[in-house]
């Protein structure tokens, strides 16, 4: 498909919900997170916190398609084609096995019409050098979903940000991070960024088919192929909002720390 195509689509198919949950579409943040605990992603699904991404996918998700808050998209294919370098963001979608998956990434830098970096700036209050296979497995999906759009992805490199803050960065503020961390990347001064702030820059190549795996495992979990897999690491379940209601929970109480073995996601276990 020609990413042209992709973008002048009017609209996302019109498709009965067959996942789980009631869903027709996944969001990719939501795909992400079943790699941290998919027991958690179920009693978010089951106790109504559905994380927003899924939720815009569940309800409003044509709408956010074809607002493109500040440019049509017949503009955007314009920028993209004509601008030497462009930093934008748009909703991606694409079906990857079985399952129709959509997401929008913080965003997307265009060198001569080719997406040449994936950016998604996370923030913490806690080790923001710390690298989190969730949210590496993010990007790694937002990339696979620009190539499935046509795009030529054969330079994309995919650039997970982290970055310690108190609290949401605001709007305007999280644009100034990106435009700073676009300059980062433009000029090859991310070491001198990370000088001068609390962030930490993770780099890696685009990798079709090592993210395709990924996403095959976690569709079976919608596609009612089996019951969510809880995690194996404890820690995760003394920090859960759901520690006390999960019937999966390792938190016993502050007197025990044993872990039950029990079965993984590809990339689960940290
Ligand atoms: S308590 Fe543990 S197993 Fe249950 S949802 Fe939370 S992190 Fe997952």
């Amino acid at each position: 498909m020609d990413w042209r195509d992709s973008l002048r689509e009017r609209n996302l198919p019109e498709v009965e919900p067959s996942f789980r949950h009631n869903l027709s579409f996944v969001g990719v943040s939501t795909i992400a997170k079943q790699f941290y605990c998919e027991a958690k992603v179920e009693q978010e699904y089951t106790r109504g916190q559905v994380p927003s991404e899924a939720k815009d996918v569940g309800t409003d998700i044509h709408e956010e398609i074809l607002a493109m808050k500040h440019v049509g998209r017949k503009e955007l294919i314009k920028h993209i084609l004509k601008e030497p370098s462009l930093i934008t963001s748009f909703p991606l979608y694409g079906e990857i096995g079985e399952l129709r998956v959509i997401g929008m990434p913080d965003a997307v830098i265009f060198t001569k019409s080719k997406p040449e970096w994936l950016i998604e700036l996370k923030t913490t209050r806690g080790d923001h050098t710390r690298l989190w296979n969730d949210q590496l497995l993010q990007v790694k999906i937002y990339g696979l979903l620009l190539e499935k759009m046509g795009f030529n992805c054969s330079k994309l490199k995919l650039v997970l940000v982290r970055m310690r803050q108190d609290g949401a960065l605001e709007d305007e503020q999280r644009t100034k991070m990106l435009a700073m961390i676009r300059l980062a990347l433009i000029k090859d001064q991310t070491a001198k960024l990370e000088e001068t702030r609390p962030m930490k820059f993770f780099i890696h190549p685009h990798d079709r088919r090592e993210v395709e795996r990924s996403v095959l495992w976690a569709q079976d979990y919608w596609l009612q192929r089996r019951e969510p897999i809880p995690t194996t690491n404890e820690y995760k379940c003394r920090t859960c909002e759901f520690k006390d209601v999960c019937p999966s929970s390792l938190w016993k109480g502050p007197e025990t720390s044993s872990i039950a073995n029990r079965g993984r996601s590809p990339t689960q276990g940290r």
